[in-house]
């Protein structure tokens, strides 16, 4: 159990000494880039002692810079969801610059797909922003929404082709991407 002196000595350590930062993560691409986004908060000490504590509240490990070093420098990572919880428990406690590198840390949390459900990339070229419902943003794909617009117009053709009177609003925008929620 962390008690909230404990989170209040986190935030004031790491205000210091943390870092919090957006990663780029996940399988290589054709050209050897990383595909997806997750964030690490890290802290960088000499002392040992205030690197294990954090451990201990916050689980992550505590590592040598570099393997070879023979200096007491030792860091605390912490990826992820973790970092996340972090991050966003702390936040309260941070000075406004400090929040300011969270917030702008944590909007690529959105941005972390860096290809489509089905693999396209995000380029300018084949990224159109649409607006939710809700008012967010959002990205869609422009090769996906071309394929579904031609599908539904196939749809479309082959039931006029049996006979059947099409309702214009059934095949108005296909479905599937009202359904790319996950962006
Ligand atoms: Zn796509």
């Amino acid at each position: 159990m962390t008690s909230i002196s404990d989170i209040n000595w986190a935030a004031g350590f790491l205000e210091g000494e943390g870092t919090f930062i957006s990663i780029l993560c996940g399988k290589k691409n054709n050209e050897g880039k990383r595909t997806s986004r997750s964030h690490r908060v890290c802290a960088g000490q000499n002392q040992l002692w205030p690197l294990l504590k954090l451990q201990r509240m916050f689980g992550g490990g505590v590592y040598k810079a570099y393997k070879e070093s023979t200096d007491l420098f030792r860091v605390w990572y912490v990826h992820g969801s973790r970092a996340r919880g972090i991050m966003m428990t702390l936040y309260s406690l941070l000075s406004p610059g400090r929040k300011l590198r969270v917030n702008k840390t944590l909007s690529q949390w959105n941005r972390r797909k860096l290809v489509c459900k089905r693999g396209h990339p995000f380029s300018k070229e084949n990224t159109i922003i649409g607006k939710k419902p809700s008012g967010k943003y959002q990205r869609i794909c422009r090769i996906c929404r071309d394929r579904a617009g031609h599908e539904a117009y196939l749809r479309k053709k082959s039931l006029m082709v049996k006979g059947i009177e099409v309702a214009k609003k059934s095949v108005g925008r296909p479905r599937n991407i009202l359904m790319m929620k996950d962006i």
